[in-house]
């Protein structure tokens, strides 16, 4: 555990970031899930130990990780914005039972091919966003 600070508070002061516990806390929730939660499922979270997190600091937080590049947002649901600590190039997954988001690795879809795509536009970036059921809304 203490390692797992130690690296929070390593990544956050790489990018130029001052450590307060609201960037600390914030990342550290980020960085130990992959559902890709909400502001408002992070502020959750983060009031479960100690109610001391308001909505504004948790989105002023989020705001500053984005810019540092330390978090992306993921929009994938129109008006609902989740956040990500996985910051390299991947595809998603989204159930759409209970809008939980699941990562799938880069090279899950090489091959693809942009032939089909309008010769006058140049191309350098995509993402593919899979939708289905996950396999715990599959059981219920
Ligand atoms: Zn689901
Ligand atoms: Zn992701």
């Amino acid at each position: 555990m203490q390692k797992q600070a130690d690296r929070v508070v390593q990544i956050l002061k790489s990018k130029g970031l001052r450590v307060t516990p609201q960037r600390f806390a914030v990342y550290a929730n980020l960085l130990s899930r992959q559902d890709h939660p909400t502001a408002e499922a992070i502020l959750h979270d983060l009031n479960q130990d100690a109610p001391t997190s308001s909505q504004a600091t948790v989105y002023l937080t989020l705001q500053a990780l984005r810019d540092a590049g330390l978090v992306r947002e993921v929009l994938l649901e129109q008006g609902v914005c989740r956040y990500d600590a996985n910051v390299q190039p991947h595809h998603h997954f989204r159930c759409k039972c209970c809008g939980k988001i699941e990562d799938i690795a880069w090279n899950a879809f090489e091959g693809i091919g942009f032939e089909q795509i309008r010769s006058g536009l140049k191309v350098d970036n995509y993402e593919v966003t899979v939708s289905g059921v996950c396999d715990r809304c599959q059981q219920n």
